[in-house]
Order: structure tokens, then sequence, then C-alpha cells
């Protein structure tokens, strides 16, 4: 018998990356980093795969490399390096690279010659998020340290991309600029010699709404989980994650019986309350005391008081709810509140809603 779970839906996964692959005539760089959005990074990039996703992205190296030690042997993107990184194990190992600098680009040289392979590298370019990437300033350095590499034998430019700032708002005119921006980027890149097979720009906003941003690849992420990236759309996604836990007690209170830490809440008149185990070292977010959305005995109730670390209390008032009691947090929408609702409630965004649900206590249960 379980007492909460994380359920993950990984056919969703699979539905979800096949929607977008028919949506496209690109390859579909389906995005894994932060252990798969909270939903456990080797299952989903498998059911990524299954559903005909052909690359995985993730941020780190340590990630692409245990993509590889569980026997991922497809494209691997890792974009995310601090200097002094054992990128040569990158290298050996077959991962895709990115390079923002002329200190990676000489970086990725050096672990090239030391694995004994060439790096497949991808050069990134900053076309207005101010995050990695080198400014179109930087860019002409960049192209010609790569250029070199290149022809000595140690480096393969496979790529050349950047990242949209603005993509979930529909119409946003610094979504142009930015793709007028990668085009002169990419013609800067021919003078130099470089002209990569991989040309990608577009995440899950882009890929769903910017047929002109998608180019030879795609890079979706929180969409592969099911979940929308621009605001009342859906776009036919199926959430794949399942937050839920069951009824540890019930008990008759009076009216003005002070609820949970600090007594933030009284309850209005007799009535019962519900204790449901998860709590903020579940990844249920403190900030959803007296807020949070969860669904209980065929009903949206909100979290009476504070969140504590490991459970929350409801007031299901006169209802009929027994210890045992299936209570939801969030899931697809017609089992009660999503994602979106909890995001909404706390002022943050659904990827942080499911990247940091659950805890080493909570089973994942995937179907
Ligand atoms: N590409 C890069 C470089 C990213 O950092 C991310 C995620 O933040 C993605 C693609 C996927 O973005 P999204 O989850 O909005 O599709």
């Amino acid at each position: 018998m379980w007492q909460a779970e994380v359920r993950i839906d990984l056919d969703a996964i699979r539905d979800n990356v096949a929607l977008m692959r028919a949506g496209t005539s690109a390859e579909v760089m389906a995005v894994v980093k932060g252990d798969g959005y909270g939903h456990g990074m080797l299952p989903s990039a498998r059911a990524a795969l299954a559903g005909g996703a052909t690359w995985l992205g993730v941020a780190t190296l340590d990630e692409g490399l245990a993509l590889r030690r569980a026997g991922l042997d497809v494209p691997v993107l890792a974009w995310l390096h601090s200097p002094g990184l054992a990128l040569h194990e990158g290298v050996a190992a077959g991962l895709d690279l990115s390079a923002s600098s002329v200190q990676l680009v000489e970086e990725l040289v050096t672990a090239a010659r030391r694995a004994e392979r060439t790096a497949r590298v991808h050069l990134k370019l900053d076309t207005g998020l101010a995050r990695a990437g080198a400014t179109p300033a930087e860019w002409p350095a960049v192209l010609e340290a790569a250029a070199k590499a290149q022809a000595d034998g140690d480096i393969e430019v496979v790529g050349v991309w950047s990242h949209f700032v603005y993509a979930d708002v529909l119409g946003h005119e610094t979504t142009d600029r930015q793709l007028a921006a990668f085009a002169d980027g990419l013609a800067v890149a021919e003078r130099f010699g470089i002209s990569p097979r991989y040309r990608h720009i577009a995440n899950s906003a882009a890929t769903l709404t910017r047929p002109d941003a998608h180019y030879d690849l795609v890079r979706p992420g929180i969409a592969v989980y099911g979940l929308s990236p621009i605001e009342g759309e859906t776009f036919g996604l199926r959430p794949a994650m399942t937050a839920r836990a069951r009824v540890a007690q019930t008990k008759r209170v009076p009216a003005g019986q002070g609820v949970s830490y600090g007594h933030t809440y009284f309850t209005e008149r007799e009535t019962t309350l519900a204790l449901v185990p998860l709590g903020y070292a579940d990844g249920v977010p403190r900030a959803a005391s007296n807020a949070g959305p969860v669904q209980l005995a065929g009903k949206r109730r909100t979290i009476a008081g504070r969140v504590c670390m490991d459970q929350i209390v409801l007031d299901v008032g006169d209802d009929q709810v027994s210890a045992g009691d299936v209570a939801t947090l969030f899931g697809p929408s017609d089992q009660g509140p999503t994602a979106d609702d909890w995001a909404e409630v706390v002022g943050t965004i659904n990827y942080e809603i499911v990247t940091r649900f659950g805890s080493p206590r909570v089973p994942r249960i995937y179907d």
C-alpha cells in the first residue's frame, strides 16, 4: 500500500514527442535535464526516443555521461560548462558539447587530444537572452578559433545554436529580432567556412508556434512532459506527472479551531480536517499555505493553514472523507488541479512545480 507517490505516464511523454515530431520536418531533441524536469531523466529519455526524438539535450556534462552510462547511445548535447571540467570524458563518450567562447573551444581542443577523438561541438550564439553564448561582437573570434580547430581535425562543428527570450509570448518582436540575429550569425559562420549540419533555436514554445524557427532540430523540454509553455493553450499535450497521497487521518473539530503552525487558518464551524502526507520536503511549495488546490472526494479543496515539512491539512466540511482516501495535488486536468493551477497560486511557472516535486521518500511510479 502506498502513502504518497508521483506517477509518471510514460505513454504521455512518448505521445507528446510524437505530436511535435509530426508537426515538423526538423529532428527533435528531447530536453531531459533537471532529472527530466522532475520526471526521471532515464525513463523520460527512453519514452521520448520511443516517440521519435533522435536527440537528447541536457545542461551538464554529468547529466550527459549518466545517459551514456545507462546505455543511451543517441546524439546527446550537453551545454553548460564551467572552465576546467573533465570535458575529455564527454568527448570520449561521444557527447556533443556546446562552446560559447574561445576559451571553451580551446578546452575542447585539449579534451579532444586527450581523448584521442574529434570533439563534436555546437557553437552557441547569444541572440539576446544574455545567458550562455557568444555575443555578436565575440562571435567572429569564436568562429575563427573553431574553424582552425576543425581544420586541425580536433573538433567537428556539428551545430550552431541559440535560445529564445520570449517564445512563450506569441508575436513578441524580440523573437523576430532573435531570428534575424541568428540568421546573421549563421551567415557570418559561413564566411569562416562553418556550415553546420544542425542549426537550432526552438524551445517548446517555438516548436509549437513558430515553424519558421525550426531549422534542422527543435529542442522542446516542458512540452515533452505534457505541460504548455503558453498560458491558456494545451496544444493537445498530455501532462505526464500526477502527485497524490492517501489521507493519513481525519478528525472532527469545533468552530474556531486554529490549524497547523501559527494558526493561520481557523475553522468557521464544526468540520472535518483531513491530513495529507506530503509537505515541503516533498516539493509542496510552502508558499502554497492557505492557497494550494487539492482534489479530494470529488471536490477541489484549498490547503488549510501552513504547509509543513511532511504534511498539509484540508478542511473538508461535512463531506465523507476517510483515512486512506486519495488526495490529488496535481495531474491531468480531468483528475483535479494541474501544475499550472499550482504555479498560478504560488507565483511561479509549471516548470518549477514539476521539476521540484518529489523526494527520495516519495516513490516515482512509472505507468
Ligand atoms: N534549450 C535550452 C538551452 C534550454 O535551456 C531549455 C530549457 O530551459 C530548452 C531548450 C527547453 O526549453 P522548454 O522547456 O521551454 O521547451
